[in-house]
């Protein structure tokens, strides 16, 4: 099912990331987690993509897993900056012959150690999405950034940016993640006085240790605000006690989110079933 049609039915969505396996000696350990997740009948599960493209073939499998065995809707990330044009299309095509009708398309970025196979790329996220509302059988997501994203000068160019995304032909976005709900609700506004009407689904980290929460800040700039630098002070030496604040943290945000109307919550799972099990319990859906 295309997401849009869900959105017709239900006007706050729940979905679950999941990332595939990079060999296939790992696929049976992540197919049994994306069984147990799909248990808990989210809106939709999404399957992240590998930032080189060499693995592009487990996130088909994965999300077929979702969609054809799994009875769940599935959405296909696909990222253009190092998949040349003639491996965009072969992989759409992969997509489509698997009934996947959403995908969520980005530039991505290019590993350092990646060579660049000869080819014709996309530059922005943008090109991706014009072309593949050329097939006309998918939904598109994009990427968005309440915090700005990284490589941009400032908030303001940053949606400039997004609206060139959207008039593209972007369906719904899932925002970076963020701790930080005030900053989600002036990125909401500043996005909506600038024309960009599509459903923003907000994208939830829950913390569950100490190393994935400095690998994220590092890579994203994820702003930390002072509650959750005083758990992870207080909590840094008892990982048990870490998890259960960064969970409780992420059922607040959520639950305010919700409150305040969202569009969705997109709970980036990490694979790990019991995350998914005690956020769900705890939110008010
Ligand atoms: C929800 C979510 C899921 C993700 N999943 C994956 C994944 O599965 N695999 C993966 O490798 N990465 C993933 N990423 C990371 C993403 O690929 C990176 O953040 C990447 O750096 C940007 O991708 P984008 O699609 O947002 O790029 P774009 O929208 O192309 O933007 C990239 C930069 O270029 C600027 N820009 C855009 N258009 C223009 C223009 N016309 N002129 C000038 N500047 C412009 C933007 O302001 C921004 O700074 C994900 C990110 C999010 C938020």
């Amino acid at each position: 099912m295309r997401i849009t049609e869900k959105l017709m039915v239900k006007d706050q969505l729940i979905s679950f990331e999941v990332f595939p396996p990079k060999t296939d000696s790992a696929f049976d350990s992540i197919e049994w987690s994306v069984r147990e997740l799909a248990a808990f009948n989210p809106d939709f599960m999404s399957v992240t993509y590998g930032a080189g493209g060499g693995t592009s073939q487990y996130t088909t499998k994965i999300a077929s897993l979702i969609k054809n065995r799994l009875d769940t809707t599935a959405l296909a990330h696909l990222t253009c900056a190092s998949t040349s044009k003639e491996k965009i299309d072969e992989i759409l095509e992969a997509l489509k012959e698997n009934n996947i009708d959403n995908i969520l398309a980005m530039r991505g970025d290019i590993p350092t150690d990646f060579v660049k196979p000869a080819g014709e790329y996309y530059k922005y996220a943008s090109e991706l999405v014009a072309h593949i509302k050329k097939y006309e059988c998918f939904d598109i997501g994009g990427a968005c950034y309440p915090e700005c994203h990284p490589e941009c000068d400032s908030l303001e160019k940053d949606i400039d940016n997004l609206k060139i995304k959207f008039d593209c032909g972007v369906d719904f976005f899932i925002t970076q993640l963020f701790y930080d709900n005030g900053v989600f609700c002036e990125f909401l506004e500043k996005v909506r006085k600038k024309g960009v009407y599509a459903p923003i689904f907000a994208g939830i980290m829950p913390i569950t240790n100490i190393k994935q929460i400095d690998r994220i800040i590092s890579l994203s700039g994820t702003k930390i605000p002072p509650k959750v630098s005083d758990f992870l002070e207080k909590y840094k030496d008892n990982p048990t006690e870490l998890e259960k604040a960064g969970l409780d943290f992420a059922i607040n945000q959520i639950n305010e989110l919700l409150s305040n109307g969202v569009n969705g919550i997109h709970i980036y799972t990490m694979n790990k079933p019991h995350v998914a099990k005690t956020v769900l319990k705890g939110i008010n859906k």
